[in-house]
């Protein structure tokens, strides 16, 4: 066991303080990570203030991991002593599994969540990536291609996957309109990665404040919300709707934007249930849809795929100390376009 430093939730209602943590030696197949960067996601926020209902404290949030590895065990071949390492939101997928799966492995039983989750004994605590080092299998350890910036590359783990499975999934491309509700972490990147696959892309924010950089981003179209016309003016308009939304909204009057056929899909994980209006569906044959991260070949792939395009997240580096006044902003939908924590700044 050696000791790690980091950052806990220690309850529901508490703001995050520092916490020491034993972390399991590499085994065989193991590669033990120096972490330099970690993005600050909204699901850490869901967690760490129990809005799921499955919280177990304490708990080091952090699945946007991106460091450097220290050491390998001797069964190790992908990885050496020096490379550029990725973990995302699973540390283990095939714990009941004869083969594992490589496809949909995300959506298996025997899924071990970076944090917040239990190793494959059922009691050892997983703990995430608001630390120094962690200890991974190498199967769950992912490739950061060398010409994007590690801190940049950190939310692709978590933000630049959850955008990419679905728009791969549902097709997204030429001849595609594919609308974005909400532009935050996962948002921006859809804007990107959508724009980055041939699609049209339309954002839905709340305002028109961060149309300038939307358009940046890559899209064609930005409309606010908070606007009733918007919903009139787009009425049947797109092919997909995936929708990033932290919080309830209104799904009813999203769901009339899609074509015959569109859907939409959910990929923000409110705290609340879903209320849909058959009628929102029924005329337009249309289609509501969740989905959750990738599996790890797929978020291999969506790496390849933001180096050969050269896209990683915009962000704000900022120290460990700063988190709960991050969270807070992050809740005021005032950030840009995601935190990450510079974890020199444990020392
Ligand atoms: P985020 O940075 O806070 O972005 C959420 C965006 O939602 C905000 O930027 C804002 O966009 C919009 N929004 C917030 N409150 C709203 C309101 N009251 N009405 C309308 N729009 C509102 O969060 P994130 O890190 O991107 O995560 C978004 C959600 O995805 C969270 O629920 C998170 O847990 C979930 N998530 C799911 C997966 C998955 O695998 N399915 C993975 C990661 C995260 P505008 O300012 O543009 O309006
Ligand atoms: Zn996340």
């Amino acid at each position: 066991m050696a000791m790690a430093k980091g950052y806990a939730a220690t309850d529901a209602s508490k703001p995050l303080v520092p916490f020491s943590f034993e972390r399991r030696e590499p085994g065989d197949d193991d590669v033990l990570i120096d972490i330099k960067y970690c993005g600050v996601c909204h699901s850490d926020i869901h967690q760490a203030r129990n809005e799921w209902g499955n919280s177990s404290f304490p708990m080091v949030p952090g699945h946007e991991i991106a460091g450097i590895v220290r050491a390998v065990g001797k069964n190790v071949t992908s990885f050496k002593v020096g490379d550029r390492a990725g973990v995302g939101c699973f540390v283990n997928s095939c714990t009941k599994c004869a083969t594992r799966d490589v496809e949909v492995e995300q959506y298996l039983p025997g899924l071990i969540a970076t944090y917040n989750g239990f190793e494959a004994d059922g009691v050892t605590p997983t703990h995430g990536g608001y630390s120094d080092h962690i200890v991974v299998k190498e199967g769950y350890v992912l490739r950061i291609p060398d010409n994007l910036p590690l801190e940049a590359a950190a939310p692709l783990l978590c933000a630049g996957i959850t955008l990419y499975s679905p728009l791969r999934h549902w097709k997204a491309g030429p001849g595609k309109k594919v609308a974005i509700v909400g532009m935050g972490g996962l948002g921006h990147m859809g804007v990107k990665l959508a724009h980055a696959m041939g699609a049209e892309v339309t954002v839905l924010s709340q305002s028109l404040s961060k149309k300038e950089d939307g358009l940046k981003f890559g899209a064609n179209a930005y409309y606010a919300t908070n606007d009733a016309a918007t919903f009139k003016m787009l009425a049947g308009t797109f092919d997909l709707i995936i929708c990033t939304v932290s919080t309830g909204i209104d799904w009813n009057a999203y769901l009339g934007l899609l074509k015959v056929d569109g859907s939409m899909v959910l990929v923000g994980a409110p705290e609340n249930p879903v209320p849909v209006h058959a009628f929102a569906l029924i005329p337009g044959r249309r289609s509501l849809s969740g989905s959750m991260i990738g599996s790890i070949k797929e978020t291999q792939d969506m790496l390849d795929f933001c180096g050969e395009h050269g896209i990683a997240a915009d962000i704000e580096v900022i120290d460990i100390k700063d988190v709960n006044e991050a969270y807070g902003r992050v809740l005021k939908s005032d950030v840009r376009y995601r935190f990450v924590i510079d974890m020199a700044s444990l020392d």
